[in-house]
């Protein structure tokens, strides 16, 4: 059969229904602020909390090609490369050993992506990307459009259309959009996790629907009730641009390790960036974790031995706008995470942890 429609269909866990219980878990254990808290305005203590998939900030990836044309390979390579000029994220290709993205161009008719670190939960010799039209001929425009798409996956992002914000935005002819896919081997299932399903709040791209952005699909006009269409988007859009490179600052430390009685002095240089801290307690005791200074931080407490476990947050508790948890910890590992209140805040603070007198 030939495919008409040349969409990626990412493998999501989670959304798909193959599900690995454990992807949340791989993730913080990467990066543990992953599992983001946000508060929520009104009463009670309500907060929603991001499960991103991103990969530890700075840190190098290895992409590893498991098959295909020498020349095919290595426009990939140049294209995927760009990303490292938005993220601070390092892409060596190598031909031998591990690597945590492996691309295949074995599926013909289909390209795909693993998001982020669910790259981490397939086996270690199976592809977490696949390419299934990309020739020595085919222009250039095509190879930037799916390449840049298939490495904002690779890297974290998932597709803008399902952006909970784009929920009812496109409006989808559904009988239509069901013939349509058919023809590529798709039933209503797949079609409704990778077309009409939109995320929760949690692991968004961006606040609004971007339909310029390079994770979107191209919605044609006869799939949609009266005159609606998005076009093939090759570029980054500019809140592509500015999303990833939040998420991966370049600036930020990366885990900053914090002891008992010293308080540590850090910069919320960036809009959306979060800082991490690893704290090793080795006595039993009831510890004060507070931040102070003129900004007004999120706090949030992960562990024991788990970062992926979140045990206390505060956003006001402290002085000022300050966050203060008062918690009993066993002698364990324990997370933080430093966030400022709002999305665009910057502001610089410390942070400390005492034990109670
Ligand atoms: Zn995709």
């Amino acid at each position: 059969m030939r495919h008409v429609c040349k969409i990626c269909s990412p493998y999501v866990p989670g959304l798909t229904g193959d599900a690995h219980a454990d992807s949340d878990e791989v993730a913080t254990a990467e990066r543990v602020d992953n599992l983001r808290v946000l508060p929520m305005r009104g009463p009670g203590r309500r907060a929603a909390v991001e499960k991103m998939k991103l990969w530890e900030n700075g840190r190098t990836l290895k992409v590893k090609f498991l098959d295909g044309n020498a020349a095919v390979q290595s426009k990939v390579e140049a294209i995927a490369k760009e990303w490292e000029a938005i993220a601070n994220l390092k892409l060596e290709f190598v031909t031998s050993g591990s690597a945590q993205i492996r691309i295949s161009f074995a599926e013909e008719g289909f390209s795909w992506s693993t998001v982020g670190t669910d790259s981490l939960t397939v086996g270690s010799t199976k592809a977490t990307m696949n390419y299934g039209w990309l020739e020595p001929n085919t222009p250039l425009r095509e190879y930037q459009r799916v390449v840049r798409h298939e490495f904002g996956h690779a890297l974290g992002m998932i597709h803008e259309h399902q952006n909970p914000d784009a929920l009812g935005k496109i409006p989808w002819d559904k009988p239509k959009v069901y013939a349509y896919y058919a023809q590529q081997g798709w039933d209503h299932g797949d079609v409704d996790s990778n077309i009409f399903e939109v995320y929760d709040e949690d692991s968004t791209n961006h606040t609004t629907f971007d339909p310029t952005s390079i994770m979107e699909y191209a919605v044609p006009d006869e799939l949609t009730i009266g005159s609606f269409s998005i076009g093939w988007n090759t570029e980054f859009s500019a809140a592509d641009v500015q999303f990833m490179k939040r998420q991966y600052p370049k600036a930020a430390p990366a885990m900053t390790e914090i002891t008992v009685g010293t308080p540590v002095s850090a910069d919320l240089a960036a809009a959306g960036e979060v800082d991490s801290y690893h704290l090793a307690i080795t006595t039993a005791a009831t510890y004060i974790t507070t931040t102070q200074g003129g900004t007004d931080t999120v706090l949030a407490l992960h562990g024991p031995n788990d970062p992926g476990a979140l045990l206390a947050w505060d956003d006001d508790r402290g002085k000022g706008a300050n966050a203060r948890i008062v918690r009993k910890l066993q002698p364990a590992e324990y997370w933080l995470t430093v966030r400022h209140k709002t999305p665009g805040g910057t502001g610089s603070y410390s942070v400390g942890v005492k034990k109670r007198a």
